[in-house]
């Protein structure tokens, strides 16, 4: 009797490790295991062991890619100014603002409620190469290529140990109130991620099809050639696009691309319509909290 419990016990106990645990190192009995064995007056019914995890219990480091049609949670927060603002500022400025303590506190939240910050090239490898992300991530967007990002945005990233991912458009890099190539090539050094975003700022549904895709591909390859690094995504000056244009953004190789669209829910099958959240000068932290998942 004690020998079939035995040999119950040990088959069944193989048979639930065999089926959570990937190694086929044997692993050593648990006390539960013995004590079901060593009773016998225990009902043959088997207890399924509790597996004690050999290391210390921590939340899950890494978020799986979502089930076929489900979505990722994955805000994509979206900032265009970094600056104080004076009193008369007018409203389209206070849309597009946000001042550098503010952005700062923002940030200090960020890195507080542990999200990680992830380049897009994770956020495609999650959704379209079902690839693990770490637990909680976010990314965080600035658009333009404004001086303003490297000057306030740069240093309050680096302090938090957060990423950023700007969506520059070309042409007037090196210009006054513009992030100097030099700049952008210390920031990509850094870890920063450096996407595109045409090369003009063209309202492209107005562009005729060949000026139009000249301005999405044509930005790919001069950030590609200056950074030497992968260019992956694409964001839609003033978020305008309809399906010519996204067949543009897939044509040119581009992975993924943002809009104005607002939302954290990301779906394999929005790739090029992918949502962000817009932080603007009147939010308080709290208006802030409360948009994050
Ligand atoms: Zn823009």
């Amino acid at each position: 009797m004690t020998d079939r419990l035995v040999l119950l016990g040990t088959l069944l106990f193989s048979t639930i490790v065999g089926c959570s645990a990937p190694a086929p190192t044997p692993m050593p009995m648990t006390p539960e295991i013995i004590q079901v064995v060593a009773t016998p007056s225990a009902t043959p019914t088997f207890v399924p062991p509790t597996i004690t995890p050999t290391r210390t219990a921590t939340p899950t480091p890494f978020v799986t890619p979502p089930a076929l049609g489900e979505a990722a949670i994955v805000p994509i927060l979206m900032y265009h100014h970094l600056a104080d603002l004076p009193g008369n500022a007018t409203e389209l400025e206070r849309t597009w603002t946000v001042a550098p303590k503010d952005f700062d506190a923002q940030m200090n939240l960020i890195a507080q409620r542990s999200f990680r910050a992830i380049t897009m090239a994770q956020l495609v490898a999650h959704l379209r190469d079902r690839q693990s992300l770490p637990a909680q991530p976010i990314i965080i967007s600035f658009d333009d290529g404004w001086a303003e990002q490297y000057e306030h945005a740069f240093p309050i990233l680096k302090k938090h140990g957060l990423i950023g991912t700007f969506f520059v458009y070309t042409n007037p890099i090196d210009r006054k109130q513009f992030m100097t190539w030099t700049q952008l090539q210390e920031m990509a050094s850094a870890g920063m991620d450096i996407q595109a975003h045409t090369l003009t700022h063209p309202h492209l549904r107005t562009l005729a099809p060949d000026a139009a895709y000249k301005e999405i591909a044509e930005s790919k390859s001069i950030l590609e050639k200056r950074l030497g690094k992968p260019i992956v995504a694409f964001s839609y000056p003033f978020g305008e696009y309809n399906a010519g244009i996204i067949d543009m953004v897939k044509r040119a190789g581009f992975a993924s691309a943002v809009t104005l669209a607002s939302g954290y829910k990301q779906r394999a099958d929005e790739l090029f319509t992918l949502h962000r959240i817009r932080v603007s000068y009147p939010d308080s932290l709290d208006d802030f909290a409360k948009r994050l998942p």
